[in-house]
């Protein structure tokens, strides 16, 4: 395993992300099967553990707490927790939840304290609310090592944050896919040139990124001589090549998953990616970045006036991700799920008044139920 340096701590370069934990057939977290997967990680050197209050609905910090008391070993792990942001209302109590999530994790501190999901909105939300106070006295009291926060919003809201707290560390969603999406690329070179450290997550799209089953990927490796190395590897390899990231978070749920990202992680470091890795992850963006996809931002402008409650630029995004990641049959489970699609659209045309990138969205959700009602994906 290669370590990061913080504040005179080695921080593991990847961390064990514990969004999504194996399950049991009735939902409920695997907890034999984590213990190992949590056990082989740190007997192979990972000390960083992430978890929140709302993964697996309150549990996940309740099988990792449980894990590191088991196991003695509460001084030689980082656990990084986060406050929940989805309900930012006047009954918002954020010192009652952090002492709700010292108890599931059984622990008097935690390492990594962050702010879930900040988008620019939220974070002023949370100042009204006196968070700053919050977040100053579980600091001095000793609770909480370390304060950041989690973000999804745009650069320019992430400049805004930033420069907005003494934060001493924050985490973005960072891949070879997203290098200008969100904080981006500039926003990991932002908090650097602050001094302020970087955990990364979604590192693989959620998985999607490996799952392409497209023969272009392989004809690429066959073209860098890459045959031997597992797609995952080579993106995880591209975010330890950069010297501003502090760990990189996967949330891993299957042994050989483990395995082979500790693989990379013991590798790779800042600087060392090959050429040909970095050759590979250019034609293999711009390859995806090529097939035909609608151009929706998800600003959700046109959401608020439909009359039959469509919910369009999430449709939209489901169209995209199946034909970028060839992921049909998931998006068609989702979209056969959903409650109004494109049939139910009365052509009323209220959208598109709406839409800031002047889509025929009319014409597009036509396509879309077109694509979605089909057995297997049809060629555009
Ligand atoms: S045209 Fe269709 S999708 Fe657009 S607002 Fe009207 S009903 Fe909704
Ligand atoms: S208004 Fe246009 S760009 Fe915005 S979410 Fe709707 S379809 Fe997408």
């Amino acid at each position: 395993m290669k370590y990061r340096h913080f504040n005179g701590k080695d921080i593991s370069q990847l961390g064990f992300g514990a969004m999504r934990l194996p399950t049991l057939e009735n939902g409920e977290i695997n907890k034999e099967e984590s213990f190992r997967l949590f056990k082989y990680a740190f007997d192979e050197g990972v000390n960083y553990y992430d978890t929140a209050y709302v993964y697996h609905g309150g549990k996940s910090e309740v099988v990792l707490g449980e894990w590191v008391k088991n196991e003695g070993i509460r001084d030689k792990v980082y656990i990084a927790d986060k406050l929940p942001t989805l309900q930012l209302n006047d009954d918002f109590d954020a010192n009652a939840i952090f002492a709700e999530q010292l108890e599931r994790l059984d622990t008097d501190y935690i390492d990594f304290y962050l702010m879930h999901a900040l988008s620019l909105d939220k974070w002023n939300k949370l100042k009204e609310l006196g968070i700053i106070k919050f977040m100053d006295e579980i600091r001095a009291k000793g609770k909480v090592k370390y304060i950041g926060f989690s973000f999804h919003d745009d650069y320019d809201a992430f400049v805004k944050i930033i420069d907005d707290y003494d934060w001493q560390f924050c985490q973005i969603q960072l891949n070879f896919m997203d290098i200008e999406i969100q904080a981006g690329i500039k926003g990991l070179e932002y908090a650097a040139s602050k001094g302020i450290p970087v955990t990364i997550m979604e590192p693989l799209k959620g998985g999607k990124i490996t799952q392409i089953k497209d023969p272009y990927t392989t004809k690429l490796k066959n073209a860098y001589k890459l045959q031997d190395v597992p797609t995952a590897t080579i993106c995880l390899n591209f975010l330890f090549d950069r010297p501003e990231v502090l760990t990189v978070l996967s949330g891993m749920n299957v042994y050989d998953h483990v395995v082979e990202n500790i693989k990379a992680a013991s590798n790779c470091q800042p600087g060392a990616q090959s050429e040909a890795e970095k050759r590979f992850l250019t034609d293999l963006r711009d390859y995806i970045n090529g097939k035909a996809t609608i151009p929706c931002t998800a600003c959700r402008y046109c959401v608020d006036g439909c009359p039959n409650s469509i919910n369009i630029p999430r449709i939209f995004d489901m169209y995209n991700d199946a034909v970028m990641y060839d992921t049909f049959e998931r998006n068609k489970a989702g979209y056969d799920r959903m409650p109004s699609t494109g049939k139910d659209c009365a052509e009323c045309g209220q959208c598109e008044d709406a839409c800031p990138q002047h889509l025929t969205i009319m014409d597009y959700l036509k396509k879309v139920d077109e694509y979605f009602s089909a057995n297997s994906p049809v060629a555009d």
